[in-house]
């Protein structure tokens, strides 16, 4: 076999898969191998399940064999460590749940599981999620496939580096404030960040309950969109999972975009953003205008206050989520005097800074006499931030913005500045408020070779419309065909 299996879209791999060309070993061993090669540079991977990974791939040849078909039947993903694994190590990025073993499965990993997905591994991630470089995991940080010396952004950093490096066909992550979007930017590949209770929530590890996300990669939109309709859908087990039909988001994907309303908001365009974003940004708005779209300003006058909302709302939920992890019950435990000094030893060695500062400041904002001052004004606020999308969405479609204010950063640059680092997900944040959905795919690089990303939200549930102008805009641009060289 002359081709490197590892360089076909999921779309590709499964027509190759079907006809035969190769078995879904053989696509496995093809990842597994770079994996071995690559992931000791890029250090995607937390933990890589290789056993596993060629049982499942064994597996989904027998039932490819008895005549099995299905979008995912044999393709490799990897899956970020907060989303829960039975029998497979899951930390969170975080010492505290060093060597915490899940008696199930997340429900977004068992859908994928029961249509035939091989699981190379778990991903890095910032501990519990709360970062946008990994540069907070409790292990190490990972690197961005294109340039080693910088950040693949974060938190969901891991999985966007494998799809980046070609250490995964697809993966999994997860979204709060922009966990998907931003780091799918700063690694040029694609991610979807569904509508809150699209994809189940279950067996996630929560960190803002109100806000968290389960967010598909690719290299494709298609991709993208073919992981988002096996997890998608009602389940019992998550009452915050909507009960609503999944729409078959490939038999839209090709309608285009003419006579399509995109809405550019003027608050999103920013003093201080980096000029190479803002060109990358605007020239793709210009492209989806000579398609046929209809190109409209639109305000969206809360934007501003979406990052002191969130570092309120996002922290207050962490910090009664945090609770759970006592030493009694999982992971770490450092046995010291009575059982408040070991609660006090356990979560003081086990918790890095970053997560013992969101837990300081969530229970901050919950103590009486502040609540009202802070987390019922934030509340009060993310209505006002919701409502700005309710009337743009009258007037509009799809709303298009960068993802980001500028491209991957150096390791290091913000790490000592919580606030520089806060600053990269303005962009990602309204979304996660407001409950509705957003694409991230690349659109241009800038002057070092650094990917920039097109950020398309869309209204609540309308998943179908993000990755049906997403998949036009790819079709004839085709900035996700450039690869990192590693
Ligand atoms: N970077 C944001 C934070 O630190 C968002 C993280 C996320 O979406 N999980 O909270």
């Amino acid at each position: 076999m002359s081709i490197d299996l590892t360089t076909l879209s999921i779309v590709e791999a499964r027509a190759g898969l079907r006809s035969g060309q190769f078995s879904a070993i053989d696509l496995t061993q093809s990842y597994l191998n770079r994996i071995k090669a690559l992931n000791q540079t890029v250090k995607a991977y937390l933990r890589v399940t290789e056993a596993q990974a060629l049982e499942s791939a064994q597996t989904a040849d027998q039932a490819i064999q008895n005549g099995k078909d299905g979008a995912l039947l044999g393709i490799p993903l990897a899956i970020k460590d907060v989303l829960s694994t039975t029998g497979v190590e899951t930390t969170c990025g975080s010492k505290i749940l060093a060597g915490y073993t899940p008696p199930f499965n997340a429900t977004a990993v068992q859908r994928l599981f029961d249509a035939g997905v091989i699981m190379l591994g778990k991903t890095n991630t910032d501990e519990f999620a709360m970062g946008s470089s990994t540069e907070n995991s409790g292990y190490f940080t990972t690197r961005n496939p294109w340039d080693t010396e910088r950040v693949p952004g974060g938190s969901s950093g891991g999985s966007a580096a494998a799809v980046s490096a070609r250490l995964a066909a697809g993966g999994l992550g997860t979204d709060t404030g922009g966990s998907v979007r931003q780091p799918a930017a700063l690694c040029g590949v694609v991610a979807i960040k569904p509508s809150y209770g699209r994809v189940s929530r279950y067996g996630l590890i929560a960190f803002a309950s109100s806000l968290d996300s389960v967010g598909a990669f690719g290299r494709t939109v298609q991709d993208v969109g073919l992981i988002l309709g096996v997890m998608a859908g009602h389940d019992p087990k998550d009452s915050t999972s909507m009960n609503v039909p999944v729409p078959d988001y490939m038999a839209t994907i090709g309608q285009g975009v003419k006579g399509l309303r995109v809405g550019v908001p003027k608050e999103y365009f920013i003093d201080g953003m980096q000029p190479a974003t803002e060109k990358a940004v605007r020239a793709a708005i210009a492209q989806l205008e000579a398609m046929g779209a209809d190109i409209r300003e639109i305000s969206l006058p809360h934007t501003r206050y979406a990052l002191s909302t969130y570092y309120l709302i996002a922290p207050a939920e962490a910090s009664a989520n945090l609770a759970r992890f006592d030493s009694v019950r999982y992971g770490l435990r450092k046995t010291q005097g009575d059982l408040w000094d070991t609660y006090k030893t356990t979560r003081g060695e086990g918790f890095g800074p970053e997560v013992k500062r969101r837990i300081m400041l969530g229970t901050y904002a919950l103590s009486a006499g502040y609540y009202d001052a802070y987390y019922l004004k934030a509340q009060k606020v993310r209505t006002l931030i919701k409502q700005d999308f309710e009337k743009a969405f009258e007037q509009v479609d799809v709303i298009a913005s960068p993802v980001a204010p500028s491209t991957a950063f150096k390791i290091g640059e913000k790490a000592d500045d919580p606030l520089q680092m806060y600053l990269s997900d303005v962009f990602t944040l309204p979304a996660s408020l407001a409950g509705i959905c957003g694409l991230s795919l690349p659109c241009g690089f800038d002057e070092s070779n650094l990917p920039i990303g097109l950020q398309l939200m869309g209204p609540f549930m309308r998943e179908d419309v993000v990755l049906r102008v997403g998949h036009v805009y790819e079709q004839a641009t085709k900035w996700h065909m450039r690869q990192p060289a590693l």
